[in-house]
């Protein structure tokens, strides 16, 4: 069969024959936005191996792409944070998916943004779903029965209603004070759907330095 696919690049899609990938099944969904929303996946052929940071290639209709895990190797779901990109290949198909619907996956999760355990202060920067490689590894070191790491997330999104894992890592930084802090900034502070914000305000990237200050990181 030949078909659309990103082969070893999970952005720039081509035509090449697609080979008879795993499947993975879609066991519970939530829609957080419009254009939000967090799958579970089911590989048939048992959790897959990977380490915290890393991602994994999804298809439907031979069509492939990267998606950071957000899960921790120990679940046994594989949980991904999608942003719908409506004129995109894959995530429209992605949406339109049901409870029971089955994508490819690649039988090895990729990627070198893994934690560096040499180091003991991490400091997280993330928008939107780019928090995933942090809830992973958090969620790791506190299942590992925590360790002498410090983990301090700065969580930028537009608006509050973005950031989706802003619960769990609260409770975390409220559970584990000496060992993760936590930071969400809304960049649209103004603007109606922000009026009871009570956080940080501005672009996690514009408020980065004054946080590693703040916390007088070595
Ligand atoms: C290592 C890695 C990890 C990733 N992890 C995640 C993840 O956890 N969650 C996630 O949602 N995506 C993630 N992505 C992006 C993902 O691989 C796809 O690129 C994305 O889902 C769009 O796929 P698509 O087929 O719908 O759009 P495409 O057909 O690939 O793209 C259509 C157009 O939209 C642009 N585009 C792509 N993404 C966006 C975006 N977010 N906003 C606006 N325009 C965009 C493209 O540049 C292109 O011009 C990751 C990518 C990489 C390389």
């Amino acid at each position: 069969m030949v078909s659309q696919t990103s082969g070893g690049s999970a952005q720039s899609p081509r035509v090449r024959a697609v080979p008879n990938l795993p499947k993975a099944t879609l066991v519970e969904r939530r829609d957080i936005t419009d254009d939000l929303f967090v799958i579970k996946l089911e590989p048939e052929q048992g959790p897959l191996n990977f380490k915290p940071g890393q991602y994994c290639t999804l298809g439907l209709e031979g069509i492939e792409r990267a998606y950071s895990i957000v899960s921790s190797p120990h679940e046994t779901l594989l949980e991904i944070f999608v942003e719908l990109v409506l004129e995109g290949e894959l995530t429209p198909r992605m949406h339109r998916m049901n409870i029971g619907d089955q994508m490819t996956i690649r039988p090895r999760a990729k990627g070198l943004f893994v934690l560096n355990q040499k180091v003991h202060h991490h400091f997280m920067v993330s928008t939107v779903t780019g928090v995933a490689p942090s809830v992973s590894m958090i969620r790791k070191y506190i299942n590992d029965g925590l360790g002498d790491h410090k983990f301090y997330v700065l969580m930028g999104a537009s608006y509050h209603d973005e950031f989706v894992y802003d619960k769990e890592l609260a409770e975390y930084a409220a559970k584990y004070p000496e060992h993760i802090h936590f930071i969400p900034t809304v960049s649209r502070p103004n603007e109606d759907k922000n009026a009871n914000w009570e956080g940080a305000k501005g672009r996690a990237n514009a408020i980065a330095e004054e946080y590693m200050e703040k916390y007088n990181l070595p």
